[in-house]
């Protein structure tokens, strides 16, 4: 007889052991990004027999792993950020989450991680969110931080793919990036280091794309800046801002207004944010909006000549983070805010995208990205 077809993920087989020591979810303003995590966790185990196990939510715990499994070795690791919601009627919300279940399966099929079906996950990681619903903040800023994580955990020290792999989601409840509303960062153009480059992995979401980006980020921390602005090349293109995607907003040399942010060639993660930033300015219909390559030259220039409107990161953290400078080639290159009001932290673009994506996200603006749990 021939061996059965391993098996896909199946939220049906979904097994559920409930802890019988809940904790308290700590006060928001007592809330550390990524300090604290819900009661539960979602694990499904995989292998290259008998393909998925049957998923499992259980108390929130130390995983026990071979020393010789491939993830501590050969870094076969890969994860997913997205954060789920409570609405003013108290209900649970995630935002766009077949895009994070799809990049997932992209980043796992880099690194010969298993595949999975996104809806089957999604429905596993929906169940953990019913379980843990105590645990996600309601007020505006506030939410559950998803973390999808896949790992190698085949016992053995060959440089191969692994045949066993383990698929978990830990849930952390967080506030808003700044309490204070927007709050502008100061970036360091980084030529030293190169965080990805054409026929990398820039634009699947694996920790081996994080590890080497922790130094650089000390160093200009050292210098008085909160971030890394990754350039690529001896042209010097501006790729992303720390672990967020790059947005620039500016005229044009022929005055004309364009929202820019460097093209999906490989060396960019595909945000989600980044996405839906296009996609809403797009749908304005008021300025042009490029995905194009842009270089910390034509910016310095640009600044200089008064053409910069605003600049900012993108991503799920933050939503927007407006950027206030650029140290570049020795100086610090001028970011304007907002032109009207030198006390503002965030330009009137950067301010209204934030808005509009909070108010999808929370439900208060009706939405197909705003996935009801
Ligand atoms: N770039 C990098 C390198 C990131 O780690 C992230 C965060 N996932 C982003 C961009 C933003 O992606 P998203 O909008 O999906 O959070």
């Amino acid at each position: 007889a021939t061996a059965p077809a391993p098996a896909p993920l199946r939220a049906s087989q979904l097994q559920k052991q409930i802890t019988q020591k809940p904790k308290s979810r700590p006060p928001n303003d007592k809330l550390l990004f990524g300090h604290t995590f819900s009661d539960h966790m979602l694990t499904v185990e995989w292998d290259a027999k008998k393909g998925w196990h049957a998923p499992q939510i259980k108390p929130y715990g130390n995983l026990s792993l071979d020393p010789a499994a491939k993830v501590f070795h050969y870094g076969l690791e890969c994860f997913e950020g997205m954060k789920a919601y409570k609405d003013a009627q108290g209900k649970i919300r995630l935002f766009r989450p077949d895009m994070n279940m799809a990049r997932l399966n992209k980043s796992c099929a880099r690194l010969t991680l298993p595949t999975f079906d996104s809806k089957e996950l999604l429905a596993c990681i929906k169940e953990l969110l019913r379980v843990d619903q105590a645990w996600i903040p309601s007020e505006h800023g506030y939410s559950l931080y998803l973390r999808p994580t896949a790992i190698a955990t085949e016992e053995s020290l060959g440089v191969g793919e692994s045949s066993r792999a383990l698929l978990f989601v830990i849930a952390s409840p967080v506030g808003p990036y700044y309490k204070t509303g927007l709050k502008a960062v100061s970036l360091s153009a980084t030529r030293d280091y190169v965080r990805a480059w054409p026929g990398g992995t820039g634009d699947a979401k694996i920790g081996g794309n994080y590890a080497p980006g922790i130094r650089p980020q000390i160093e200009v921390a050292e210098k008085g800046h909160q971030q890394n602005l990754w350039l690529f090349g001896d042209e010097g293109f501006v790729t992303e801002v720390g672990t967020m995607n790059f947005f620039l907003f500016w005229k044009t040399p022929s005055g004309e207004r364009e929202l820019v942010t460097p093209p999906l060639d490989g060396t960019i993660l595909p945000g989600v944010t980044r996405d839906s930033i296009l996609s809403l300015t797009r749908s304005w219909g008021e300025f042009t909006v490029s995905e194009r390559a842009v270089t910390m030259r034509e910016i310095a220039t640009a600044c200089d000549e008064g053409r910069v409107l605003e600049a900012f990161g993108a991503g799920t953290a933050a939503i927007v983070s407006p950027i206030r400078n650029v140290w570049f080639e020795g100086r610090d290159v001028e970011i304007p805010l907002d032109p009207k009001d030198k006390t503002k932290q965030g330009g009137p673009l950067a301010t209204r995208l934030k808005k509009v994506i909070e108010g999808i996200q929370y439900g208060e603006v009706e939405s197909e990205w705003s996935v009801v749990v």
